[in-house]
């Protein structure tokens, strides 16, 4: 499996993406294929494959990718109504690009249990 994904090009700025926020730490930008209305994937600028890559030292990052996700479901005016924050990790777990992603998914109902 590479380390370097289609998302890590992203965050470097030499893959195009529709980014709606960036800083040293974390991007955002709209999923290609969207499930939903509103589909903002948020990822570490850090290569971290799976969340099972995530240590100690990246708990605060984790905590920013939560808020980052939080702050974008306001901002594009989905907070109020609901929407729905997903990590998939490993081939179990759905996961088709290895670079850690937030899933911010909204602007419909979500059904539940996810397929
Ligand atoms: P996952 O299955 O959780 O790994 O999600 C990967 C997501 O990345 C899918 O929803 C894809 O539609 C999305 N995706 C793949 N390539 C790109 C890209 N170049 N730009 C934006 N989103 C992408």
């Amino acid at each position: 499996m590479p380390t370097e994904t289609i998302f890590t090009r992203i965050v470097r700025g030499e893959a195009p993406a529709r980014i709606v926020y960036r800083d040293d730490e974390v991007t955002a930008f709209h999923d290609i294929s969207p499930a939903a209305p509103t589909h903002i994937l948020i990822v570490p600028n850090k290569t971290l494959r799976t969340l099972n890559d995530a240590g100690p030292d990246d708990q605060a990052l984790l905590g920013k990718l939560l808020l980052t996700a939080q702050r974008i479901a306001a901002e594009m005016g989905i907070a109020e109504q609901g929407y729905r924050i997903v990590i998939n990790c490993n081939s179990q777990g759905g996961q088709s690009v290895y670079h850690l992603h937030l899933h911010l998914l909204g602007g419909r109902h979500m059904t539940w249990p996810p397929g």
